[in-house]
Formats: C-alpha cells, structure tokens, sequence
C-alpha cells in the first residue's frame, strides 16, 4: 500500500476528496485519552474523534468484542437475525425505556446522518400527506446528507448544494415562542439537540425543552431528539434530554455508541415505529453483527463503570479548573461536554493550533469557543495537564495582545 506523507501541499496529491481541507496530523496509535503521531509526539486527545472514543482508544473490552466476533460472524442481512444485533437492540431499547417511560424499538445505521434520515422519513410516514414539515433550531447539526443538511440550521452550508429537499423549517435557537409560531399543523416532528455540539456548545434550558415537548402534544408533532453527540453518557445522563425529564418520541444516536465502530440507531417509541411497513426503510449493514458487538461491549462496559457519573465527577473538576483560567469568560455546557468562552481579545482557533503544538486536541467551534469532550474516562492527572496547556496557551495569546 501506498502511504502519503501528510499534510499535503498541493491537495492534488491527495487521495481524499478534499472536503476536510488538507489534515493536521496523521496519527497511527492510541491508548486512552493519548494518541501518538507518525513520529511518535503525544497527544491528549481532548476532542476524542469528535466525541466517538468516550471509552478511550483502543479501548481492550470493546478491541476484544470486536475481535472475537470477527472470528464468528460478520455479516449475514437482513434477511436473517443474528443475535448480536438482537442483542444491542434490546440493551438499547431498555436504556431508553428507563429514560422515556415508553417502550420503542429501533432501526441501526451506520452514522448519525442515517440516524436522522430514518427519523425524518419516520416522520413523514407518520404525519402523513400534507404533514411532512420537520422544523429544527438555528445553529443546529443533523448531518451531510441531503435531507438532514437540510434540517441543519447553518445556511451558509446549504448554499452550494442549492435547491435543498422541500419540508424543512429553521426557528431561533432558545425561542419559545419562534417555536411555537412555527409548529402549525403541516409540521410533522421538531428535531433538536439537547445541546447543539457543532453550533458552539449551546444548552437547550429545562424550559425550553418543556415547551418543546407540550408544543409537540399540542399539535400531535413528533419530538424527535438528536443524541448522536449527547448520547450514551457524555453530559452525565445516559440521554441529554433526562436533563429537562422530558420524553421524547424518536432518539436519534451514533458516535459513541461504537466507540469508534461506525454504527448508529434511531429508535422511536412503539406506536411511532409501527407506522413503518417492510420494505419502508433499509440499509444493508444494518445490524450487522461486527457493529453491533462494539455496541455491546460499550454499553455493558458503560455500565459497569458507571459512565454518566464518570462524566459528572471529571467534568466538575474540568470546569472547576478552567473558570479559574485568566483569559476564560465562562465554561458552558454539563457533563463533559464542555465549550469554554474565551474573552474577545483571544482567537478560539489560534489557541486550537497552539494547543495542538504543545500536545493536546480540542477544537474551535466559534471565534471565542473551544470545545472539550475528552473520553469518559479521562484521568484526573490528565485533566490536570490539560488545563496547565491550556493557561500557557491562553496566557501567551494574553500577553502577544497586549505587546
Ligand atoms: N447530529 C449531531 C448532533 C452531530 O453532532 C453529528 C455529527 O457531528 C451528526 C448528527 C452527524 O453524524 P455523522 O457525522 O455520523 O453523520
């Protein structure tokens, strides 16, 4: 095989479309919370492949689920069961039955664009003709694809793919009543984050939510949470939404839920999920045996260390730390899902690169933002070192400032 030397210049020489603009780094090994490049610098990888890895690189249990299923059965379709899938469906569904109240069942993907897809087409069937409208927040991220780029609130992203999908409503982020306004009776489901990830790490409050959800019984809308991000622990519930004890109808979940497997579900609770029909619906990996094992193994791992506490106790001493930080307005966000507003002097992407010269991974999602989502299981001496990157980063930028 082929290796090319990275980062590439010009991007000609390439072999991805270039999409991703030319990459960093090119990283062969990680254990953990540490990742070392193709020189062998280490890294602590506080963004965790864009909270995928919340059990950590290479994570043993979940390397050795995979292994050992390989070695039975990878794939058969979905003409056949195969108890692995049967398996995580169920670990699945009672996770989400002890969240909602409601029993459901789910449909696995591939990735969380999928993952949506599946919840929009749901939606449609559900509402029925004349009621497909699927309204979602600005600043919001559902995903590439076609139809959930479209339900992503980010303008300037639909432009070049002009004219985008029919159907899709974008309100104000936060808006009760823009909400409400636009949940009229050709609105089949709202989609929303619990905390919008890409947008800037913005919490939705317990109001909000709330209103969302007597807006959607109000109208007979579907509220169809996107977990892809949230889910599986990260803000310090199993689900975000148990944040505001509010139940939704349809879950969308990926990312962590193969700690880096590609593997992804929408579940809906029972009398939404029965509007679809065979043949409705597919994908040819779905439920495929190897996915499902990683899926396995990480909610049987999460439990076992008891994940969402995992998430509450090292986010607190991470917050704790960073408010202290000369240079940091606020940290926002719960759990480990942390976005840390700088003050406007500092550029949240100049730090992102400092810090990636000094050894750790974040990133900017805003001018003033950089977002923290390190694996679950991140240590405290981590954290620790962490944090000293970041004030040396910030404090450099600081005093550059003022000379
Ligand atoms: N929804 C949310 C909230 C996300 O954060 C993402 C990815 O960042 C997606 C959907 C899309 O997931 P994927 O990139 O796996 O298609």
């Amino acid at each position: 095989m082929t290796t090319h030397a990275f980062p590439h210049a010009p991007m000609d020489d390439c072999p991805f479309m270039p999409v991703f603009g030319p990459p960093a780094i090119m990283f062969d090994r990680g254990r953990g919370t540490e990742l070392w490049d193709s020189e062998g610098k280490r890294y602590l990888d506080f963004l965790a492949g864009i909270a995928v890895v919340s059990l950590g690189h290479a994570n043993p249990i979940v390397a050795e689920s995979i292994a050992d299923q390989a070695e039975q059965l990878l794939h058969v379709s979905n003409f056949f069961a195969n108890p692995v899938a049967t398996e995580a469906a169920v670990k699945i569904n009672t996770l989400l039955r002890d969240a909602t109240g409601h029993d459901g069942q789910i449909f696995f993907t591939n990735s969380g664009a999928e993952s949506n897809e599946c919840a929009i087409k749901l939606a449609r069937k559900h509402g029925g003709r004349g009621r497909h409208t699927v309204v979602s927040t600005l600043g919001s991220f559902h995903g590439r694809t076609l139809a959930t780029l479209a339900a992503t609130g980010q303008p300037t992203k639909h432009e070049p793919f002009q004219p985008m999908p029919e159907g899709f409503r974008h309100v104000a982020w936060g808006d009760i009543d823009a909400i409400r306004a636009a949940v009229d009776g050709s609105v089949a489901a709202v989609l929303i984050e619990p905390i919008q990830g890409e947008g800037g790490v913005n919490p939705a409050t317990t109001e909000y939510f709330r209103a969302v959800r007597e807006i959607c019984d109000e109208t007979g809308a579907l509220m169809m949470v996107d977990e892809i991000q949230t889910g599986f622990a990260r803000t310090g519930r199993w689900f975000g939404f148990e944040h505001s004890g509010v139940a939704p109808d349809v879950v969308t979940l990926a990312k962590a839920m193969g700690n880096g497997m590609p593997v992804g579900a929408c579940w809906a609770r029972s009398d939404v999920a029965a509007v679809f029909e065979p043949g409705d619906h597919g994908s040819t990996y779905s439920g495929t045996a190897i996915a499902c094992s990683a899926v396995n193994a990480v909610i049987d791992e999460m439990q076992r260390l008891d994940a969402p506490q995992l998430a509450v106790r090292a986010g607190e001493r991470l917050v704790a730390a960073l408010t202290a930080l000369p240079g940091v307005v606020d940290v926002r966000g719960s759990g480990l899902m942390l976005g840390v507003q700088l003050v406007e002097a500092l550029d949240a992407k100049q730090a992102y690169a400092d810090l990636l010269d000094a050894g750790l991974i974040v990133n900017a999602v805003n001018p003033t933002t950089i977002r923290l989502i390190p694996p679950l299981t991140v240590t405290d001496a981590e954290i620790d070192e962490a944090v000293a990157m970041i004030g040396v980063a910030l404090a450099a930028q600081l005093t550059a400032g003022q000379g």
